[in-house]
């Protein structure tokens, strides 16, 4: 879209500040449109952010991140709001009127270094799915926007508030900050409130609850990543030793009567990305991926056809039964059911694709008006309604799908606000 120097109509606000949620912000307030932007971490990019590589260009999220934050940075018409989140809807399109919780951040500005030497206490790094800790006074990483320290003010000692508060500049660190609520007029609405992994707790025959080296593939995604808690080694959590034998298992919680019954779309694409992570990382490794259909997403077929002729790659057609600790090892068991016989094979390091939840399943925005399907994920209607759901708020979605979306509800929602 090109630039249009004048605004005009009441605001667009975007609620998520995914790779979806970011992309109409940015689309909408490109074209002339006020936009604000409610995300409810403390920084922008949602799970895209945390992966090593996305499709289809196998790039790092910081390549689009980068231009993302520029396009934000330089858009005055766009205004967002981290930690934040909608509590409140009312009227209809062309007429919301909305009220945004914001919580405190206690961060206003550049730490110094006093500030960070303030603070040694440690909380789990939410960062990389728990896997590390962080100080309690840290920045979420590298490239994040706002690019803002994130301070946990329960984990802090009186001491090291103290510290805190004495260190210089002064101006920079506030504890008594509160949560504050605002009310704005809105013209549209773009739902892009995301998802999240199925929760590996829920598949208690899969051990993961027990066995710190069966981890999900987000967790995966945290592993061979750079800036991840190995920095992008490939180790076994229990005891940091190299796995030689790495098992993935498709369909966890996804495609199952006891979990959710349809297919997450994108954890087939996930779990062979992250074979070629491991057989780049760990060239001496065995790998199996266990499988009920393999399920490429559009043009990637190619991919698959090329680890199928991997000898370090066997595909096995069978649902994973159960995983369990055998001393240092994992015991997996699986219905190989094109050779027709029970597996029972061991492994170093056992991978779950999980799959996709739509974030708003269990947290519906009071007053606001969309319908979903028994899953959660939010059924837009083909009449106007001035509420456009995108990318995984809708059904589980690849980046490219969430970004098309996102540009579709952008050019809906400025035609709303202009009309
Ligand atoms: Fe299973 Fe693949 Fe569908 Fe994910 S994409 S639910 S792993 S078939």
């Amino acid at each position: 879209m090109s630039n249009n120097p004048a605004p005009s109509g009441k605001p667009i606000l975007v609620i998520g500040g995914g790779i979806a949620g970011i992309t109409a912000a940015v689309e909408a307030a490109e074209f002339g449109s006020e936009v604000i932007l409610v995300e409810k971490e403390a920084y922008l990019g949602g799970r895209v952010v945390r992966m090593n590589q996305y499709f289809p260009k196998l790039c790092p999220p910081t390549c689009g991140l980068e231009i993302n934050n520029q396009r934000i940075r330089n858009n005055p018409r766009l205004k967002v709001h981290t930690l934040a989140e909608v509590v409140q809807v009312s009227g209809s399109r062309g007429d919301f009127h909305v009220t945004i919780k914001q919580n405190p951040r206690y961060v206003k500005g550049a730490v110094s270094r006093a500030h960070l030497d303030a603070v040694t206490s440690e909380v789990p790094d939410d960062f990389n799915y728990g896997q590390s800790t962080v100080k309690a006074l840290h920045m979420p990483h590298d490239q994040a926007y706002p690019p803002l320290c994130v301070l946990h003010l329960d984990a802090l000692t009186d001491a090291e508030k103290t510290a805190l508060q004495a260190a210089e500049p002064k101006d920079v660190i506030d504890l008594s900050e509160e949560p504050r609520t605002f009310e704005v007029d809105i013209g549209a609405i773009i739902l892009a409130t995301g998802w999240r992994p199925y929760d590996a707790n829920n598949l208690d025959l899969l051990g993961y609850a027990e066995n710190a080296d069966v981890i999900t593939n987000v967790e995966m995604e945290r592993l061979a990543s750079k800036g991840g808690p190995t920095s992008g080694k490939i180790l076994r959590p229990s005891d940091g030793a190299e796995p030689t034998r790495v098992a993935f298992v498709q369909c966890a919680g996804s495609r199952d009567t006891n979990h959710n019954l349809y297919c997450s779309a994108v954890c087939c694409m996930g779990s062979l990305k992250q074979a070629r992570y491991v057989r780049a990382r760990l060239p001496d490794a065995q790998i199996t991926i266990f499988y009920i259909d393999i399920r490429p997403i559009g043009r990637h077929e190619e991919f698959y056809y090329d680890l199928v002729k991997d000898d370090h790659v066997t595909f096995v057609k069978g649902k994973v039964a159960r995983v369990a600790a055998n001393g240092s090892a994992l015991a997996l068991t699986a219905e190989d059911t094109i050779g027709g016989q029970l597996l029972q094979q061991d492994f170093d390091l056992v991978v779950l694709a999980t799959g996709v939840v739509p974030n708003n399943v269990d947290s519906p925005i009071p007053g606001l008006k969309a319908e979903s399907d028994h899953y959660g994920f939010v059924v837009n209607p083909a009449e106007r309604s001035g509420v456009y759901a995108v990318g995984c708020a809708v059904r589980p979605a690849e980046v490219s799908r969430s970004v098309k979306d996102a540009t579709a509800a952008a050019l809906r929602a400025i035609q709303d606000v202009r009309r």
